[in-house]
């Protein structure tokens, strides 16, 4: 398999080349060259396999550069009932008549972000360990990235982590769960600032070349191919659990921000898993749910950013987004580069709704959304707790509150969870007038010793500490 650039470069790429870069040359997203077409009786077969199993089988058919006996043992790694608290790994638990919600939340950081990243870590160790490199990892986070990052990455030969975040602004959850690990390679620096200085920060460091060329600074953020192809393991293991047999249709509804999450139920749906629909759910921040509504897709300025109660879907733009384009313009690279270059630059949208081919995003590849609010929020925590004795997170709140507005008679319903309400504690207090639950292995962490190291927002300071740290 070889990988190409949704903007159009004639350069093709090798799995291992593409893991441990972010964007293609052009400034383009990696997507596999045609997406490999699986048959009922390959369904048939992988529906009896364990998670990991399944895992390696479908990572095999876009992996040819890793050794298959080395991809089987690091799939058999990272998917442990150890690390994610079951032998499903993903447990689909039923609400109503036809709709479940798979639970992608039970790995070390209680976001499905660890679904995705643990494997990541298990890559970039064995990847770079076979080249005999290093990377530096520098990243922003608001919360739930930069966690499953670090319990990724911690203790991992040849990589260090520096993450950036907000002092005094994520959830006291949040903080104690990045601060208190100890691992020499991890580092937690808290800007005086907010998540925007943050990224300026990452930006800038990554824009002096010299300086990110001699010191190995990288990125894991949601645009890694990687990543996205972790995550298209899911969909199939949740397809098996909802369905008796190859034929029947499953839809799934996906609690959006960048479109990373619901992009690998789109890769899964062109491998040929009958996926009937593809449901977007937005909170106040609508960018994707407007695009599906009307065409347009338009890139909000921060005054137009909401902050909500859903926070990880808290976005302007979508930055995985490019790669549904793509495909929904017969993967007309010139045209995509066209949008999403200068043309989103300058106007900061662009409108596809006199374009025949909008119409297929629903018709062709199944896409359907909707939207949610803080009051959909609450009534929706609330509903689900009385009805099915079940607590939910603010974001999974947004998917099924959508997901009930597009129910089709005999066709299983299944929502991602894609967070614990231990998280976001503050919300279900207002939902429901009591504290989440907490799993026995977060007890007392707020009181474990912190280790973080407060920076003013200060690129040069920033880059004077990776320095400083990186003998
Ligand atoms: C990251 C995140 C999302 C959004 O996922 P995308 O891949 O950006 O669409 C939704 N819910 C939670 C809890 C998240 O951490």
């Amino acid at each position: 398999m070889r990988y190409l650039s949704t903007r159009g470069h004639p350069d093709r790429k090798r799995f291992c080349e593409i893991l441990l870069e972010g964007l293609a040359p052009d400034g383009g997203l990696y997507l596999p060259e045609h997406y490999p077409q699986v048959d009922a009786a390959t369904l048939a077969r992988w529906r009896q396999l364990p998670y990991a199993e399944l895992a390696f089988e479908i990572l095999s058919l876009y992996i040819d550069d890793i050794p298959a006996a080395d991809l089987q043992a690091l799939c058999a790694k990272t998917y442990t009932r150890e690390v994610f608290g079951t032998e499903a790994i993903v447990p689909l638990r039923p609400l109503e008549d036809g709709v479940f919600l798979e639970a992608l939340s039970n790995g070390p950081t209680l976001a499905f972000k660890d679904m995705a990243m643990q494997l990541l870590g298990n890559l970039f160790e064995y990847e770079l360990g076979r080249r005999g490199e290093e990377l530096n990892i520098l990243g922003a986070t608001s919360g739930d990235t930069g966690s499953a990052a670090e319990y990724a990455m911690r203790g991992k030969k040849g990589v260090r982590v520096f993450m950036t975040s907000p002092y005094g602004r994520m959830s006291p959850f949040q903080q104690a769960q990045m601060f208190s690990l100890q691992d020499a390679n991890i580092h937690n620096l808290a800007v005086d600032g907010v998540f925007d200085d943050c990224q300026d920060i990452v930006k800038a460091v990554s824009n002096d070349l010299a300086f990110k060329r001699q010191y190995r600074i990288g990125t894991v953020n949601s645009i890694n191919w990687a990543r996205l192809l972790a995550q298209v393991v899911y969909y199939f293991a949740g397809y098996f659990q909802a369905t008796k047999a190859e034929g029947e249709h499953v839809s799934f509804t996906v609690p959006s921000g960048n479109f990373g999450n619901i992009c690998a139920g789109h890769v899964a749906r062109m491998m040929g898993l009958p996926i009937a629909k593809l449901v977007v759910a937005t909170n106040e921040n609508d960018v994707l749910d407007e695009f599906f509504r009307t065409g347009v897709y338009r890139v909000r300025g921060s005054a137009d950013t909401h902050e909500t109660s859903s926070p990880s879907m808290d976005i302007s733009k979508a930055s995985n987004f490019e790669r549904f384009v793509f495909d929904l313009l017969g993967r007309d690279g010139a045209r995509t580069a066209a949008l999403f270059g200068a043309g989103l630059a300058q106007t900061g949208r662009f409108d596809l709704s006199a374009d025949p081919l909008f119409a297929q995003a629903a018709t062709r590849f199944g896409f359907a959304s909707g939207k949610s609010t803080h009051a959909d929020r609450l009534a929706t925590i609330r509903d689900t707790w009385a009805r099915f004795n079940q607590m939910i997170d603010t974001h999974t709140a947004d998917g099924l509150k959508v997901a009930r507005e597009q129910l089709s008679a005999g066709v299983p319903m299944v929502v991602l969870e894609t967070a614990l309400p231990i998280k976001f504690a503050e919300t279900i207090v207002e939902a429901l007038g009591r504290a989440p639950e907490r799993p026995a292995k977060f007890d007392g962490i707020e009181n474990l010793p912190r280790r973080v190291q407060r920076v003013p927002a200060d690129a040069d300071v920033i880059k004077r500490y990776i320095a400083e740290h990186c003998a």
